[in-house]
């Protein structure tokens, strides 16, 4: 494991320190990684890491809740108050900040309810409601199906992924195969073009010509 750098950040509402954990460098392939078909990448690390790196950069957490006052913060908007490089190796100390924690899927659904909220922050909200939905699926191994509130995000969702960015295709494809559309997911994923997207739009492929309509972890 590479050294890491902590950021903290100051609670609006409560001042408490905020930790962020940041990984600096390319993409995932030092790591162990679970890949998900719904895009979540999680390391298999008791840390939880956000990736600073183009491709990994919009998959990080931005609104997230304060451990302390469990307050809904917007991690850029908050006032950096350290940075501490290289902390690899340094042992945890009672009065170092906590990590924050972040928000279940219903939490993510009733942020949507601000109508001043800019469109980068709905669709990065939405992103993580549908992550949020699936880690019950995730975490309890179950193949659930979609509540009305999910249903309806991904049919939001799948309107605004860009068909000529191969990331996006891929989980406007898995969007379609967890909604049940297999039809629009094949027409997607088929024939993908050679890409780091590749073996991700394959996976989706597979599971929706069984037409499995549940998150699953694939090989990067
Ligand atoms: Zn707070």
């Amino acid at each position: 494991m590479q050294p890491y750098t902590v950021r903290v950040r100051e609670c609006e509402y409560c001042k408490a320190p905020i930790k962020q954990t940041l990984i600096y460098g390319d993409d995932g392939n030092l790591y162990n990684l679970n890949c998900w078909t719904d895009g979540k990448t999680e390391i298999r690390s008791t840390i939880m890491f956000e990736f600073q790196s183009e491709t990994f950069s919009k998959y990080q957490p931005r609104i997230v809740l304060c451990r302390t006052c469990e307050s809904a913060v917007w991690l850029e908007d908050l006032k950096t108050i350290d940075e501490i490089e290289d902390w690899h190796g340094r042992s945890i100390r009672p009065n170092d900040p906590l990590p924050y924690l972040i928000p279940p899927f219903e939490r993510y659904m009733a942020f949507l309810n601000n109508a001043q909220l800019p469109e980068d922050r709905m669709l990065h909200i939405r992103l993580f409601a549908w992550w949020g939905g699936n880690d019950y699926r995730r975490i309890r191994k179950v193949d659930a199906p979609l509540c009305d509130l999910e249903r309806s995000n991904l049919n939001f969702l799948v309107n605004e992924f860009d068909d000529a960015v191969v990331e996006d295709r891929v989980l406007k494809a898995e969007a379609y195969r967890e909604l049940g559309q297999f039809d629009k997911c094949i027409a997607l994923v088929k024939d993908f073009p050679a890409s780091r997207a590749m073996h991700h739009a394959k996976t989706i492929y597979e599971h929706a010509l069984v037409k499995c309509a549940y998150v699953r972890q694939w090989n990067p």
